[in-house]
């Protein structure tokens, strides 16, 4: 049984959801206390209730204390069955982050699954869904698997209500090494509007272009969806090269002047750029655990950010298996699993 303190790090729901993957994939059962104890309001919210209620269905896993607020649960995993789940947050919690919970168990199976998640599509401090789509599924899929997405319906804050499609091929995963992103291909600035005034994704786009001063004035679009699927609004700021695709996204919110929003999340991308760099601040802790589970694989990042260090050591509880973080002054940041350990 290992036992996780759920503040130290990082403290948010990225250990729990971690937690549990590797749970389900060791077979080692955890408890972990003071759970997202490094945030505002500690416990679980709807949207980890429904990553580790995923991880018990898929996984035949029993959970005890599992209940929104909860500090502490206990998870004992079973064996992992693939097929077709799904799996409603229920709020605008990210659909996104149930899939971080189980696409690694699953794409390790003997055969395929489908997933159909419903919840939060674009929701702050989760991965979107074209992020998903393509930055980090594609560098999964070079690893071995197949794995495809179709966003059905946008989702955002509070009302939710958006729609995920998940087919999941699964093969054994190979290392790979992703230390260069290759030559720049195309940018993009897109802007979605559902429900709210055109105006904001006007304002997005202009603030952003400040930032970007480089990229053609092409290169900045609206989308308004039907405002059915809204009331909401993101921009997405997508950089392609030849080997990956990252995204910087940012989320409208009340009281949040769009103009803010969008100059944070261009500043992001101009980082990334400035570097030379294979993953961004956020594809970093999502490629640890593929790593981890292929023993070997390395790849280039920018800052090292602490859900990288807080997965980096979680990891390493239940696998053993080490990363080398190397902070380095000339050229990007290096990640890689020691292979002397694993
Ligand atoms: P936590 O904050 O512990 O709930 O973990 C959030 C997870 O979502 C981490 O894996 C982050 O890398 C990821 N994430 C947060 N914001 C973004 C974003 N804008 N784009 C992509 N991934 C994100």
């Amino acid at each position: 049984m290992i036992t996780i303190d759920g503040s130290e790090g990082e403290g948010g729901g990225q250990v729990l959801r971690y937690a549990c993957a590797l749970s389900l994939l060791t077979g080692e059962p955890f408890t972990i206390e003071n759970i997202r104890g490094g945030r505002e309001k500690p416990g679980l919210m709807r949207q980890h209730v429904t990553a580790i209620e995923a991880a018990c269905v898929i996984g035949n896993a029993e959970c005890s204390g599992l209940a929104v607020g909860s500090t502490s649960i206990s998870f004992r995993p079973g064996t992992v069955t693939p097929g077709d789940y799904h799996f409603a947050v229920g709020t605008a919690g990210s659909t996104g982050l149930v899939l971080q919970t189980v696409l690694v168990p699953l794409m390790l199976a003997s055969v395929p699954s489908r997933l159909v998640i419903e919840g939060g599509t674009h929701a702050l401090a989760a991965p979107p869904f074209d992020f998903i789509e393509r930055t980090l599924l594609p560098v999964i899929n070079r690893m071995g698997p197949t794995i495809t997405a179709k966003l059905v319906r946008h989702g955002f804050f509070p009302r939710g209500g958006g729609r995920i499609e998940i087919d999941i091929d699964p093969a054994p995963l190979r290392a790979i090494k992703c230390i260069d992103r290759g030559t720049a291909g195309p940018m993009q600035v897109t802007a979605i509007v559902a429900g709210i005034p055109f105006d904001v994704a006007d304002r997005e786009l202009k603030a952003a272009q400040k930032v970007l001063m480089d990229w053609p004035a092409e290169a900045f679009v609206t989308r308004q969806l039907p405002a059915d699927q809204g009331p909401g609004n993101a921009l997405l700021l997508e950089a392609s090269f030849e080997h990956v695709t990252e995204m910087m996204s940012a989320f409208g919110k009340i009281g949040v002047p769009a103009e803010r929003l969008a100059k944070t999340a261009a500043r992001r991308m101009a980082g990334y750029l400035a570097s030379d760099a294979f993953a961004g601040p956020y594809l970093q802790d999502q490629l640890l655990l593929p790593m981890a589970i292929a023993r070997g694989g390395a790849f280039t990042t920018v800052k090292i950010s602490e859900h990288t260090r807080t997965a980096a050591s979680l990891i390493e509880q239940f696998v053993g298996s080490r990363f080398r973080l190397l902070e380095r002054d000339e050229g990007a940041n290096l990640v890689e699993v020691d292979v002397s350990t694993s």
